[in-house]
């Protein structure tokens, strides 16, 4: 957050502006018991922060997590708002989860955990008010529980409640690569940017889950050599490419992709320094820092992950002319087809696959080029301008309102 206060400064936003831009509109925080397996009541903490919605209704997803504190989900929520903004999506931002680790509950105490926090929360969530989504530790079953305990409540069909579901409860298929598929349509453009194209150029992706499989398939797809790959029990590098149909058998049958027979083994550490053109963080928070940055080759850097990038290796990033594509630009194809799907549900209609496609492609180059077009001068800074971006764009909603 150090940076969004020197963009506010930059911005020379007013006291009254700050102050909605600092503040989450409501909080709720709640303890619910839960009856696990072995017959005794276990209390649950979980909270829904609801940061802004004057662009719409609120987005965002519900986590699971030991360490969750309802800091870190108002930050989480706060972002949100921004990434909607910045897509240009008729959402707010909004996060929640459960103090829980779900390693330690089998399936039917998670749903039971699940329900109790629908329940909890049910009067703050909806279709028209804040629309949870998937996040850590918390999957398309996650989403059907819930679907189904606000219906129960609610005592009728409400699809659009939440989304991330399911094909067959309403979800959309594509979701499920969407995230990745928006970050190859982001980083497409930022090729061009650079002079470059897919057809030949090297990629290293970090995180072989959900995000960084898919990435790793579509860029190859596109004709791109993905060098390195690597997990968390470590990486997989081969200057020719990697046969990525290959790896994914290699990781379904070991569940790494460290050992893969096509490639030599590497650490995390040297996957981030390997020779290519793009590097792509799809695993954790803080992995490029004032430590590793100076390491890096690649001339792009596309955050598939949620804050991969500390503010000092941003800074040196910056200095050595490396474009890097913020999160909340790189990562919205998620929030984008999310927000398709509450559309077909409002309206019950289904879209076809090459509908929801050409609309993610839509969105997505033109929330690059509404990010880029506000860069000034030759180099650019495109975290600082999707930031500016997003924060006019609430401001202004805000204003209509009457808020400000
Ligand atoms: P996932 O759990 O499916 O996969 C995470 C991957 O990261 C796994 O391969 C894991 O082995 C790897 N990993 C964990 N620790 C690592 C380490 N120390 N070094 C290298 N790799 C490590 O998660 P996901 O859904 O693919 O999400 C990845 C990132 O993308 C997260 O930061 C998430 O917040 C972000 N994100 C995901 C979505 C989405 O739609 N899934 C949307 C927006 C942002």
């Amino acid at each position: 957050m150090t940076e969004l206060r020197s963009i506010y400064e930059d911005m020379g936003l007013t006291q009254e502006e700050l102050a909605i831009l600092t503040r989450p509109r409501r909080i709720v925080t709640a303890t619910f018991p839960v009856t696990l397996k072995n017959g005794r009541i276990r209390m649950f903490l979980g909270h829904r922060v609801l940061y802004n919605d004057a662009r719409g209704p609120a987005k965002g997803g519900i986590r699971f997590h030991p360490d969750l504190t309802v800091e870190d989900v108002s930050e989480l929520a706060f972002l949100m708002a921004l990434k909607c903004a910045v897509v240009n999506i008729p959402f707010g931002g909004s996060k929640g989860g459960v103090k829980v680790n779900p390693a330690e509950l089998d399936s039917h105490e998670l749903e039971q955990v699940t329900r109790a926090y629908i329940r909890a929360v049910a009067d703050d969530i909806g279709p028209y008010k804040d629309i949870p989504a998937p996040d850590v530790y918390t999957d398309e079953r996650t989403m059907a529980w819930i679907l189904d305990e606000y219906e129960r409540i609610m005592r009728r069909h409400q699809p659009a409640v939440v989304t991330g579901k399911p094909p067959a409860l309403g979800g959309i298929e594509a979701r499920r690569y969407s995230t990745a598929l928006g970050g190859v349509h982001v980083l497409e453009e930022a090729m061009k940017e650079r002079g470059l194209t897919p057809k030949g150029a090297r990629a290293a992706v970090q995180g072989f889950g959900n995000v960084g499989e898919n990435m790793a398939r579509l860029l190859h797809e596109r004709g791109c050599r993905v060098v390195a790959v690597s997990d968390v029990n470590g990486g997989t590098a081969n200057p020719s490419g990697l046969d990525i149909e290959a790896l994914r058998r290699h990781k379904a049958g070991s569940g790494t992709v460290a050992g893969f027979s096509g490639g030599k083994r590497i650490s995390n550490e040297e996957l981030l320094a390997v020779d290519c053109e793009i590097l792509v963080p799809a695993a954790l928070s803080n992995q490029l820092h004032a430590g590793n940055a100076k390491e890096v080759k690649a001339s792009i850097v596309l955050e598939l992950a949620n804050g991969p990038t500390t503010v000092d290796a941003d800074d040196m990033f910056y200095a050595r002319d490396i474009m890097v594509v913020p999160d909340i630009l790189a990562n919205a194809g998620g929030v984008v087809v999310s927000y398709f799907e509450w559309v077909q549900n409002l309206s019950n209609d289904f879209w076809p696959e090459e509908k929801v496609l050409k609309r993610l492609h839509r969105t997505m180059t033109t929330a690059f080029s509404d990010v880029h077009a506000r860069c000034r001068g030759g180099k650019c800074r495109l975290r600082k301008a999707a930031y500016e971006l997003g924060v006019r764009r609430i401001l202004d909603a805000e204003r209509l309102r009457g808020n400000l």
